[in-house]
Formats: structure tokens, sequence, C-alpha cells
């Protein structure tokens, strides 16, 4: 059985964009320190929520539904390089792009983690970020040995409106 990739055209311009900033090199090489400068929050730059030293982003290449990043505003790569005040930043962000992710989606659990190093798996590995990911009973991995087909996110503008309704505290 052959799987079969439905076209998600709806991720093009973030994607495009991402890459863009990525030749540019240097510190303006950074997609995520390119999105931190992106402005305030809205359905294009994928900013959720945005503080003074922390904001929280959908991730352009999702794994599912309401799938979050939250990241320090600075270019920091490690968790000992953030001062205690983006520490304290960063933690309570994870813990309202949590909340905003059950309010939005009633999810059945969540993974929360982060991919430290390229050997661990960080895409970005230069810009610390946490993951924040919704998760249910079965998945879709149920669709995918079963119907061969992979069942895609709704798109990103819609997680958007409804993560951005949820998020339970203030911001940007
Ligand atoms: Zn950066």
């Amino acid at each position: 059985m052959t799987l079969e990739r439905l076209w998600a055209s709806w991720r093009h311009q973030y994607v495009s964009q991402a890459t863009e900033a990525e030749r540019q090199g240097g510190d303006g090489g950074c997609v995520f320190c390119a999105l931190a400068e992106s402005g305030p929050p809205s359905p294009e730059n994928g900013i959720v929520w945005r503080g003074e030293l922390a904001f929280a982003v959908l991730n352009a290449h999702p794994y599912g539904s309401g799938h979050l990043l939250v990241l320090p505003l600075r270019h920091v790569a490690a968790l000992g390089d953030l001062d205690p005040a983006e520490s304290v930043a960063l933690w309570e962000a994870t813990r309202s792009a949590l909340a905003a992710v059950e309010a939005a989606y009633q999810p059945d659990g969540a993974n929360l983690g982060a991919n430290l190093g390229r050997a661990a798996g960080a895409g970005i590995p230069g810009h610390l970020h946490l993951h924040v990911l919704p998760r249910w009973s079965g998945d879709t991995n149920f669709m995918t040995s079963v119907a061969g087909v992979r069942v895609l996110p709704e798109a990103l503008d819609e997680s958007w409106a409804k993560i951005r309704k949820a998020w339970p505290c203030a911001g940007e």
C-alpha cells in the first residue's frame, strides 16, 4: 500500500519565508530570530503570543494540529545561557501554551520537550525552542496504517485563531 501525501499549499508562504531568512546568513539567518522580529502576532507569521522575553509560534512543520514552539526572543542555544528572567518567562509561556492547546483542542494528552543539539534532532539547534504538542489516543498513526493516507493537520491559520483565542495570559 502506498502512502499518499496530501498537498499542503497553505504552508507554502510560511516555509518560503523561513527558507529565505535561512539563506541570508549570520544572525539574520536564524529563522526564529526572523520570526521574533516579524511584528505582532498574526496568521501570517504564525506567532500566537509574544511577551517581552519569550514568544510562541505555530510549528511550520507540525506533527499534528496545535503543534507549538515556545522560544526566548533572544538567540540563545542552551538552557544555561538564559538569564533568570528569560528562564522564568520561557517556562511561564510554556505553561500558557499547554493551557491554550488543552483549551483549544481538548487532547487526551500532550508532549512537551526540547531537542538540544543536532544529534538530538533539533532542526535549528542555535535557537532554543520547546515543543508543545497535543496528542490523542490513536492519533493519526491509525489512519496511516489503515487508510494509507496521512491525515494532515488543519490549516495553520485555523490553528492560529483557535490557540490565540485560548491563550490564558497577557501579551501582545
Ligand atoms: Zn535566533
